[in-house]
């Protein structure tokens, strides 16, 4: 039976240490970590996603603050409250809830954010960073992912296999990057690939980030492999799932990340660390 690793469980002792590291700060003195979220409209998920952030920074101790948007917030609009934040030195980081409406250039939004306050690792000069190795805010969801594969052992990924499959901006390409990086040799895929299985098959670390319930069963899995599930999904019963199906998985694989109770609260942790990091730097400035 495979090893389930809990990421809430990581979340927590991370959001420990962190609050641990704020109240060194404001015992000498300072003022305290600062987010500011910006949520354009009332998507579910959104509203959803926004909450479990806030929740996490009262817990740290950070400072969070929520600007709501109406969904008819016009591009030039949402541009200018994004630049007053990259202004106000108060703000040490800036998150733009996506997806944006259709109206709105995605990309020119992300684009406008001072890659100072990205803390969601989203902004191409932080991504041009992440891709030379470089020390910058990585993107939540593959930095949550690295550090579970620290936290059972698995370091420096030399001689190993990793496959991700899908190739997504904000988990695919980034996370194939990462593990790169800790020496994996990776493969991608994605929904042009043919013969996927095969692929999988091969791997001892396997990345799932598609948005399709329980799509990964067991036999695209090698024996004893680690396996991370990033998706988030809603099955025929409206239960939260992930991408793979973790019933079937468990026998087979060394390790599984559960959903929820995985990637999800690492992701949020991963943000408030990236938040700590800016605040460090703006408050030694
Ligand atoms: P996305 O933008 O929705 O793209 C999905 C990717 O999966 C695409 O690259 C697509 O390939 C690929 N794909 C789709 N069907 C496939 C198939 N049958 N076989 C192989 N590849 C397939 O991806 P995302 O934003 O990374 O989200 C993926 C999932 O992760 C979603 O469930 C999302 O909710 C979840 N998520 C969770 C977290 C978290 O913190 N837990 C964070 C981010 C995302 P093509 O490029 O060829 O279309």
């Amino acid at each position: 039976m495979a090893q389930i690793i809990y990421g809430n469980e990581i979340a927590s002792d991370i959001k420990v240490e962190l609050k641990q590291r704020i109240e060194v700060y404001r015992q000498a003195g300072k003022r305290l970590p600062r987010l500011v979220v910006v949520l354009v409209g009332n998507h579910p998920a959104s509203v959803s996603y926004v909450r479990g952030k806030e929740k996490a920074c009262i817990a740290t101790g950070m400072e969070n603050e929520l600007l709501r948007l109406d969904e008819t917030v016009t591009q030039k609009e949402l541009l200018e409250v994004v630049k007053d934040l990259n202004r106000n030195d108060q703000v040490d980081g800036i998150l733009v809830q996506l997806p944006l409406p259709k109206h709105i250039d995605e990309q020119a939004v992300l684009h406008a954010i001072d890659p100072d306050k990205d803390v969601d690792g989203f902004h191409p000069y932080n991504l041009g960073n992440m891709m030379i190795g470089a020390n910058t805010y990585l993107p939540c969801t593959p930095k949550g992912i690295m550090e579970l594969l620290k936290r059972i052992g698995l370091d420096d990924l030399s001689g190993k296999t990793a496959v991700v499959i899908g190739r997504s901006n904000i988990v695919g390409k980034p996370i194939a990057q990462l593990l790169l990086q800790a020496n994996a040799t990776v493969m991608m895929t994605h929904s042009k690939t043919k013969n996927i299985k095969e692929i999988t098959r091969q791997a001892d670390i396997l990345i799932v980030a598609i948005g399709k319930a329980r799509y990964v069963q067991s036999d695209w899995i090698k024996k004893g492999a680690v396996v991370i599930d990033v998706g988030v999904n809603r099955d025929e019963n409206q239960r939260l799932c992930g991408d793979v199906d973790f019933d079937s998985v468990l026998s087979k694989c060394g390790y599984i990340t559960p959903v929820p109770k995985g990637v999800g609260p690492m992701t949020i942790a991963m943000l408030l660390s990236n938040t700590f990091d800016a605040y460090e730097k703006h408050i030694m400035e």
